[in-house]
Protein backbone atom coordinates (compact mmCIF):
# COMPACT_ATOMS: atom_id res chain seq x y z
CA UNK A 1 0.00 0.00 0.00
CA UNK A 2 1.59 3.29 -0.81
CA UNK A 3 0.67 5.80 1.90
CA UNK A 4 0.84 9.52 2.03
CA UNK A 5 1.69 12.03 4.84
CA UNK A 6 0.85 15.20 3.17
CA UNK A 7 2.19 18.24 5.16
CA UNK A 8 -0.67 20.35 7.05
CA UNK A 9 -1.87 23.55 5.96
CA UNK A 10 -4.37 24.69 8.11
CA UNK A 11 -3.50 27.94 9.88
CA UNK A 12 -1.32 27.44 13.42
CA UNK A 13 -1.16 23.68 12.97
CA UNK A 14 1.92 22.21 13.64
CA UNK A 15 1.54 18.53 13.87
CA UNK A 16 1.61 15.81 11.79
CA UNK A 17 0.22 12.79 11.49
CA UNK A 18 2.73 10.37 11.12
CA UNK A 19 6.08 10.57 13.16
CA UNK A 20 9.45 8.72 12.36
CA UNK A 21 8.80 6.42 14.49
CA UNK A 22 5.17 5.27 13.16
CA UNK A 23 6.84 5.43 9.74
CA UNK A 24 9.50 2.87 10.42
CA UNK A 25 6.45 0.24 11.60
CA UNK A 26 4.73 1.06 8.43
CA UNK A 27 7.97 0.45 6.63
CA UNK A 28 7.92 -3.26 8.27
CA UNK A 29 4.66 -3.93 7.45
CA UNK A 30 5.73 -3.72 3.86
CA UNK A 31 4.41 -0.91 2.86
CA UNK A 32 5.54 2.21 1.05
CA UNK A 33 5.15 5.12 2.94
CA UNK A 34 5.59 8.95 1.12
CA UNK A 35 6.29 11.92 3.42
CA UNK A 36 5.38 15.45 2.33
CA UNK A 37 9.16 17.43 2.47
CA UNK A 38 8.87 19.39 5.47
CA UNK A 39 6.18 17.80 6.79
CA UNK A 40 7.56 17.37 10.24
CA UNK A 41 9.80 20.52 10.44
CA UNK A 42 6.94 22.19 12.84
CA UNK A 43 7.16 19.15 15.55
CA UNK A 44 10.81 18.62 15.24
CA UNK A 45 10.79 15.51 13.16
CA UNK A 46 13.18 16.83 9.88
CA UNK A 47 13.07 15.17 6.38
CA UNK A 48 16.55 13.02 7.49
CA UNK A 49 14.51 11.36 10.26
CA UNK A 50 11.67 10.28 8.05
CA UNK A 51 14.33 9.19 5.52
CA UNK A 52 16.29 7.30 7.96
CA UNK A 53 12.82 5.49 8.96
CA UNK A 54 12.25 4.32 5.20
CA UNK A 55 10.36 7.03 4.32
CA UNK A 56 10.33 8.72 0.54
CA UNK A 57 10.02 12.20 0.72
CA UNK A 58 8.00 13.69 -1.49
CA UNK A 59 6.01 16.70 -2.84
CA UNK A 60 2.45 17.69 -1.79
CA UNK A 61 0.51 16.20 -5.01
CA UNK A 62 2.45 12.92 -4.43
CA UNK A 63 1.85 12.57 -0.63
CA UNK A 64 -1.83 13.57 -1.33
CA UNK A 65 -1.88 11.02 -4.59
CA UNK A 66 -1.55 7.87 -2.45
CA UNK A 67 -4.14 5.23 -1.93
CA UNK A 68 -4.19 5.58 1.86
CA UNK A 69 -3.61 9.03 2.98
CA UNK A 70 -3.04 10.05 6.98
CA UNK A 71 -4.01 13.67 7.84
CA UNK A 72 -4.55 15.67 11.30
CA UNK A 73 -6.93 17.86 9.65
CA UNK A 74 -9.93 17.47 7.15
CA UNK A 75 -8.15 18.05 4.05
CA UNK A 76 -9.01 21.72 2.21
CA UNK A 77 -10.58 21.95 -1.45
CA UNK A 78 -7.03 22.28 -2.96
CA UNK A 79 -5.88 19.46 -1.33
CA UNK A 80 -8.57 17.31 -1.81
CA UNK A 81 -8.51 18.02 -5.68
CA UNK A 82 -4.84 16.46 -5.46
CA UNK A 83 -6.76 13.35 -4.07
CA UNK A 84 -7.57 9.77 -6.36
CA UNK A 85 -11.26 9.11 -6.45
CA UNK A 86 -11.38 5.74 -4.10
CA UNK A 87 -8.44 6.91 -2.16
CA UNK A 88 -8.74 5.97 1.81
CA UNK A 89 -8.50 9.47 3.94
CA UNK A 90 -7.88 9.13 7.92
CA UNK A 91 -7.56 12.04 10.17
CA UNK A 92 -9.74 14.28 12.48
CA UNK A 93 -12.20 15.18 9.84
CA UNK A 94 -15.00 17.23 11.80
CA UNK A 95 -18.13 14.39 11.53
CA UNK A 96 -19.88 16.88 12.75
CA UNK A 97 -18.99 19.02 9.96
CA UNK A 98 -22.05 18.45 7.17
CA UNK A 99 -20.59 20.30 4.46
CA UNK A 100 -17.33 19.53 4.87
CA UNK A 101 -18.20 15.46 4.59
CA UNK A 102 -20.31 16.04 1.71
CA UNK A 103 -17.19 17.82 -0.06
CA UNK A 104 -14.91 14.36 0.75
CA UNK A 105 -17.86 12.08 -0.79
CA UNK A 106 -17.53 14.11 -3.62
CA UNK A 107 -14.07 12.77 -4.24
CA UNK A 108 -15.14 9.67 -3.98
CA UNK A 109 -13.25 9.14 -1.02
CA UNK A 110 -13.60 6.28 1.86
CA UNK A 111 -13.19 8.75 4.92
CA UNK A 112 -12.50 7.59 8.37
CA UNK A 113 -13.25 10.41 11.26
CA UNK A 114 -10.94 9.15 13.94
CA UNK A 115 -13.00 11.59 16.60
CA UNK A 116 -15.97 9.71 16.11
CA UNK A 117 -14.50 6.34 17.46
CA UNK A 118 -16.64 4.92 20.11
CA UNK A 119 -15.46 5.98 23.96
CA UNK A 120 -14.48 2.01 24.75
CA UNK A 121 -11.75 0.53 26.48
CA UNK A 122 -11.22 -1.85 23.08
CA UNK A 123 -11.08 2.12 21.29
CA UNK A 124 -8.36 3.53 23.65
CA UNK A 125 -5.22 3.45 22.14
CA UNK A 126 -6.78 5.50 18.95
CA UNK A 127 -8.98 7.60 20.81
CA UNK A 128 -7.45 10.95 19.39
CA UNK A 129 -9.76 12.95 21.40
CA UNK A 130 -8.28 11.66 24.71
CA UNK A 131 -4.79 11.83 23.55
CA UNK A 132 -5.27 15.36 22.20
CA UNK A 133 -7.39 16.31 25.31
CA UNK A 134 -4.90 15.40 27.49
CA UNK A 135 -2.10 18.00 25.98
CA UNK A 136 -4.66 20.45 25.78
CA UNK A 137 -4.85 19.94 29.74
CA UNK A 138 -1.35 20.73 30.28
CA UNK A 139 -0.98 23.47 28.14
CA UNK A 140 -3.69 25.47 29.43
CA UNK A 141 -2.58 25.24 33.00
CA UNK A 142 1.34 26.13 31.43
CA UNK A 143 -0.20 29.26 29.87
CA UNK A 144 -2.16 30.10 32.58
CA UNK A 145 0.88 30.40 34.48
CA UNK A 146 2.66 32.04 32.29
CA UNK A 147 0.08 34.92 31.78
CA UNK A 148 -0.72 34.93 35.62
CA UNK A 149 1.79 37.27 37.51
CA UNK A 150 1.63 35.36 40.62
CA UNK A 151 3.25 32.27 41.67
CA UNK A 152 0.90 28.84 41.62
CA UNK A 153 2.65 27.34 44.88
CA UNK A 154 2.43 28.65 48.34
CA UNK A 155 5.69 29.71 49.37
CA UNK A 156 7.10 30.62 53.03
CA UNK A 157 10.51 33.31 52.56
CA UNK A 158 12.51 34.60 54.56
CA UNK A 159 10.33 38.17 52.35
CA UNK A 160 7.26 36.88 53.77
CA UNK A 161 4.67 34.23 52.35
CA UNK A 162 3.10 34.28 49.24
CA UNK A 163 -0.69 32.05 48.73
CA UNK A 164 -1.43 29.45 46.56
CA UNK A 165 -2.78 30.24 43.64
CA UNK A 166 -6.29 29.16 43.37
CA UNK A 167 -7.10 27.09 40.58
CA UNK A 168 -11.22 26.76 38.98
CA UNK A 169 -11.63 24.07 36.68
CA UNK A 170 -14.58 23.78 34.37
CA UNK A 171 -15.73 20.92 32.88
CA UNK A 172 -13.83 17.60 34.14
CA UNK A 173 -13.32 15.51 30.89
CA UNK A 174 -9.59 14.68 30.19
CA UNK A 175 -8.59 18.03 29.79
CA UNK A 176 -10.38 18.94 32.75
CA UNK A 177 -8.78 16.09 34.39
CA UNK A 178 -4.92 16.80 33.35
CA UNK A 179 -5.70 20.41 34.07
CA UNK A 180 -6.42 19.64 37.58
CA UNK A 181 -3.27 17.40 37.86
CA UNK A 182 -0.84 19.67 36.34
CA UNK A 183 -1.93 22.84 38.64
CA UNK A 184 -1.87 20.49 41.35
CA UNK A 185 1.66 19.64 40.48
CA UNK A 186 2.40 23.21 40.40
CA UNK A 187 1.12 23.71 44.20
CA UNK A 188 -2.20 25.23 43.61
CA UNK A 189 -5.46 24.93 45.29
CA UNK A 190 -8.34 23.88 42.89
CA UNK A 191 -11.97 23.31 43.12
CA UNK A 192 -13.67 22.04 39.58
CA UNK A 193 -17.66 21.37 38.69
CA UNK A 194 -18.79 19.13 36.25
CA UNK A 195 -22.45 17.85 35.20
CA UNK A 196 -21.82 14.52 35.00
CA UNK A 197 -22.06 12.96 39.06
CA UNK A 198 -19.17 10.06 38.20
CA UNK A 199 -16.55 12.69 38.36
CA UNK A 200 -16.86 13.77 41.68
CA UNK A 201 -14.64 10.87 42.79
CA UNK A 202 -11.85 11.55 40.13
CA UNK A 203 -11.71 15.19 41.09
CA UNK A 204 -11.27 14.48 44.92
CA UNK A 205 -8.78 11.35 44.13
CA UNK A 206 -6.44 14.22 42.21
CA UNK A 207 -6.29 16.34 45.50
CA UNK A 208 -8.93 19.13 44.09
CA UNK A 209 -12.61 19.64 45.54
CA UNK A 210 -15.55 18.75 43.34
CA UNK A 211 -18.12 22.16 43.32
CA UNK A 212 -21.42 19.80 44.37
CA UNK A 213 -24.59 21.06 43.27
CA UNK A 214 -26.79 18.17 44.19
CA UNK A 215 -29.64 16.68 41.50
CA UNK A 216 -32.96 17.91 42.63
CA UNK A 217 -35.68 16.25 40.05
CA UNK A 218 -35.37 13.16 38.21
CA UNK A 219 -35.11 14.54 35.05
CA UNK A 220 -31.72 16.41 36.74
CA UNK A 221 -30.55 13.03 37.21
CA UNK A 222 -31.29 11.40 34.01
CA UNK A 223 -29.68 13.95 32.08
CA UNK A 224 -26.72 14.10 34.36
CA UNK A 225 -26.14 10.73 33.52
CA UNK A 226 -25.05 12.12 29.71
CA UNK A 227 -24.81 9.75 26.47
CA UNK A 228 -22.16 7.30 26.03
CA UNK A 229 -19.62 8.65 28.90
CA UNK A 230 -20.50 12.27 27.41
CA UNK A 231 -22.34 14.86 28.31
CA UNK A 232 -26.31 15.84 27.82
CA UNK A 233 -27.20 19.69 27.83
CA UNK A 234 -28.47 19.84 31.47
CA UNK A 235 -32.16 21.08 32.04
CA UNK A 236 -32.00 25.16 33.18
CA UNK A 237 -32.89 24.39 37.04
CA UNK A 238 -29.84 22.98 37.19
CA UNK A 239 -27.38 25.29 35.94
CA UNK A 240 -29.16 28.07 37.64
CA UNK A 241 -28.06 26.44 41.01
CA UNK A 242 -24.23 25.61 39.30
CA UNK A 243 -23.96 29.12 38.14
CA UNK A 244 -24.65 30.69 41.36
CA UNK A 245 -21.70 27.75 43.49
CA UNK A 246 -19.70 28.78 40.24
CA UNK A 247 -20.15 32.54 40.61
CA UNK A 248 -18.50 32.54 43.83
CA UNK A 249 -15.54 30.52 43.14
CA UNK A 250 -14.95 32.07 39.98
CA UNK A 251 -15.00 35.61 42.10
CA UNK A 252 -12.32 34.34 44.42
CA UNK A 253 -10.34 32.53 41.71
CA UNK A 254 -6.81 33.46 40.62
CA UNK A 255 -7.23 31.11 37.44
CA UNK A 256 -10.22 29.42 35.93
CA UNK A 257 -9.81 26.79 33.20
CA UNK A 258 -12.51 25.97 31.33
CA UNK A 259 -13.47 22.88 28.90
CA UNK A 260 -17.03 22.00 28.96
CA UNK A 261 -17.83 20.64 25.86
CA UNK A 262 -20.80 18.83 24.78
CA UNK A 263 -20.88 17.19 21.48
CA UNK A 264 -22.11 18.53 18.43
CA UNK A 265 -23.94 21.47 20.21
CA UNK A 266 -22.09 25.15 21.04
CA UNK A 267 -19.97 25.05 24.36
CA UNK A 268 -22.00 25.65 27.29
CA UNK A 269 -21.51 29.51 28.79
CA UNK A 270 -20.17 28.99 32.22
CA UNK A 271 -18.49 31.99 33.36
CA UNK A 272 -20.67 35.44 32.34
CA UNK A 273 -19.13 38.55 31.84
CA UNK A 274 -20.73 39.87 35.21
CA UNK A 275 -18.31 36.87 37.00
CA UNK A 276 -15.16 38.14 34.73
CA UNK A 277 -16.16 41.48 36.18
CA UNK A 278 -16.43 39.88 39.84
CA UNK A 279 -12.18 38.69 39.37
CA UNK A 280 -9.38 39.98 40.85
CA UNK A 281 -7.51 42.34 38.47
CA UNK A 282 -4.52 40.44 37.11
CA UNK A 283 -6.47 36.56 37.21
CA UNK A 284 -6.27 34.42 34.22
CA UNK A 285 -8.79 32.58 32.57
CA UNK A 286 -7.67 29.56 29.68
CA UNK A 287 -11.30 28.89 28.05
CA UNK A 288 -10.28 25.63 26.06
CA UNK A 289 -14.37 25.95 24.94
CA UNK A 290 -12.67 28.32 22.45
CA UNK A 291 -14.47 28.91 19.55
CA UNK A 292 -17.11 26.30 20.21
CA UNK A 293 -19.37 28.69 22.20
CA UNK A 294 -22.01 31.20 20.96
CA UNK A 295 -20.74 34.38 19.19
CA UNK A 296 -20.04 37.00 21.55
CA UNK A 297 -20.09 40.67 21.69
CA UNK A 298 -16.79 40.31 19.96
CA UNK A 299 -18.97 38.83 16.30
CA UNK A 300 -17.21 35.67 16.87
CA UNK A 301 -17.66 32.01 18.73
CA UNK A 302 -16.47 32.46 22.70
CA UNK A 303 -15.83 29.41 24.34
CA UNK A 304 -17.09 28.86 27.99
CA UNK A 305 -16.92 32.57 28.20
CA UNK A 306 -18.41 34.81 26.16
CA UNK A 307 -15.55 37.50 25.95
CA UNK A 308 -13.29 34.55 25.08
CA UNK A 309 -11.70 35.47 21.62
CA UNK A 310 -10.46 32.85 19.37
CA UNK A 311 -6.57 32.39 18.84
CA UNK A 312 -6.40 36.13 20.70
CA UNK A 313 -5.50 36.45 24.45
CA UNK A 314 -7.36 39.33 25.53
CA UNK A 315 -7.51 41.64 28.42
CA UNK A 316 -11.13 42.38 29.83
CA UNK A 317 -11.96 43.76 33.35
CA UNK A 318 -8.63 43.39 33.91
CA UNK A 319 -8.95 39.70 33.40
CA UNK A 320 -6.43 37.85 30.70
CA UNK A 321 -8.31 35.55 28.86
CA UNK A 322 -6.64 33.25 26.94
CA UNK A 323 -8.30 31.77 23.61
CA UNK A 324 -5.96 29.60 21.97
CA UNK A 325 -8.50 27.14 19.80
CA UNK A 326 -5.56 24.33 18.86
CA UNK A 327 -3.58 23.87 22.26
CA UNK A 328 -2.31 20.37 21.36
CA UNK A 329 -0.64 22.27 18.05
CA UNK A 330 1.61 24.68 20.70
CA UNK A 331 3.18 20.90 21.91
CA UNK A 332 3.85 19.65 18.71
CA UNK A 333 5.78 16.89 19.28
CA UNK A 334 4.58 15.18 21.66
CA UNK A 335 0.78 15.78 20.62
CA UNK A 336 1.92 14.20 16.97
CA UNK A 337 3.57 11.73 18.88
CA UNK A 338 0.64 10.56 20.62
CA UNK A 339 -1.63 11.35 17.43
CA UNK A 340 0.40 9.22 15.08
CA UNK A 341 0.44 6.37 17.31
CA UNK A 342 -3.84 6.62 17.43
CA UNK A 343 -3.71 6.76 13.73
CA UNK A 344 -1.04 3.90 13.47
CA UNK A 345 -3.76 1.39 16.18
CA UNK A 346 -6.39 2.46 13.63
CA UNK A 347 -4.89 1.39 10.31
CA UNK A 348 -4.55 -2.55 12.09
CA UNK A 349 -8.31 -2.12 11.96
CA UNK A 350 -8.95 -1.66 8.32
CA UNK A 351 -5.04 -3.25 7.05
CA UNK A 352 -4.88 -7.18 6.46
CA UNK A 353 -1.42 -8.37 7.41
CA UNK A 354 -0.26 -8.60 4.08
CA UNK A 355 -1.00 -4.65 3.89
CA UNK A 356 -4.20 -4.82 1.76
CA UNK A 357 -7.19 -3.15 3.14
CA UNK A 358 -9.99 -4.71 4.17
CA UNK A 359 -13.37 -2.39 5.90
CA UNK A 360 -15.49 -4.26 8.27
CA UNK A 361 -18.10 -2.83 9.15
CA UNK A 362 -19.20 -5.38 11.98
CA UNK A 363 -16.13 -3.60 13.42
CA UNK A 364 -17.80 -1.21 15.82
CA UNK A 365 -15.22 1.72 15.40
CA UNK A 366 -14.67 1.18 11.91
CA UNK A 367 -17.98 1.40 11.28
CA UNK A 368 -18.35 4.61 13.70
CA UNK A 369 -15.41 6.21 12.40
CA UNK A 370 -16.34 5.79 8.58
CA UNK A 371 -17.96 9.13 7.32
CA UNK A 372 -17.66 8.66 3.47
CA UNK A 373 -17.64 5.94 1.14
CA UNK A 374 -18.42 5.65 -2.80
CA UNK A 375 -19.69 9.18 -2.79
CA UNK A 376 -22.25 9.12 -0.17
CA UNK A 377 -22.20 10.69 3.77
CA UNK A 378 -22.03 7.26 5.40
CA UNK A 379 -22.33 9.12 8.72
CA UNK A 380 -25.80 8.39 10.34
P1 LIG B 1 -15.66 16.58 26.50
O1 LIG B 1 -14.42 17.20 25.97
O2 LIG B 1 -16.76 16.23 25.55
O3 LIG B 1 -16.29 17.56 27.61
C1 LIG B 1 -15.51 18.01 28.70
C2 LIG B 1 -16.29 17.95 29.97
O4 LIG B 1 -17.25 19.01 30.02
C3 LIG B 1 -17.09 16.67 30.19
O5 LIG B 1 -16.62 16.04 31.38
C4 LIG B 1 -18.53 17.14 30.33
O6 LIG B 1 -19.27 16.36 31.26
C5 LIG B 1 -18.31 18.55 30.83
N1 LIG B 1 -19.47 19.46 30.72
C6 LIG B 1 -20.38 19.60 29.72
N2 LIG B 1 -21.29 20.53 30.04
C7 LIG B 1 -20.93 21.04 31.25
C8 LIG B 1 -21.48 22.04 32.10
N3 LIG B 1 -22.57 22.72 31.76
N4 LIG B 1 -20.85 22.27 33.28
C9 LIG B 1 -19.73 21.58 33.64
N5 LIG B 1 -19.19 20.63 32.87
C10 LIG B 1 -19.78 20.36 31.69
O7 LIG B 1 -15.30 15.32 27.39
P2 LIG B 1 -14.15 14.24 27.15
O8 LIG B 1 -12.92 14.64 27.79
O9 LIG B 1 -14.11 13.92 25.71
O10 LIG B 1 -14.73 13.00 27.97
C11 LIG B 1 -16.06 12.53 27.70
C12 LIG B 1 -16.31 11.23 28.37
O11 LIG B 1 -15.62 10.17 27.73
C13 LIG B 1 -15.92 11.14 29.83
O12 LIG B 1 -16.92 10.42 30.50
C14 LIG B 1 -14.67 10.37 29.82
O13 LIG B 1 -14.42 9.71 31.05
C15 LIG B 1 -14.99 9.40 28.73
N6 LIG B 1 -13.82 8.77 28.16
C16 LIG B 1 -13.80 7.41 28.04
C17 LIG B 1 -12.70 6.79 27.48
C18 LIG B 1 -12.67 5.32 27.35
O14 LIG B 1 -13.28 4.61 28.10
N7 LIG B 1 -11.99 4.83 26.35
C19 LIG B 1 -11.65 7.54 27.02
C20 LIG B 1 -11.70 8.92 27.15
C21 LIG B 1 -12.81 9.54 27.71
Amino acid sequence: MRIGVPAETAALETRVAATPETVKKLVAQGHAVLVQGGAGVASSATDDAYRAAGAEIVDAATAFGAELVLKVRAPSADELALMRPGATLVGMLNPFDADGLQRMAAVGLTAFALEAAPRTTRAQSMDVLSSQANIAGYKAVMLAANHYQRLFPMLMTAAGTIKAARVVVLGVGVAGLQAIATAKRLGAVIEASDVRPAVKEQVESLGAKFIDVPYETDEERECAQGVGGYARPMPQSWLDRQKAEVAKRVAQADVVISTALIPGRPAPTLVTEEMVQSMKPGSVIVDIAAGRGPVGPHGQPGGNCPLTVPDQVVTVHGVTIVGHTNLPAMVAADASALYARNVLEFLRLILTKEGALHINLEDEIVAACRVTHNGEVTRT
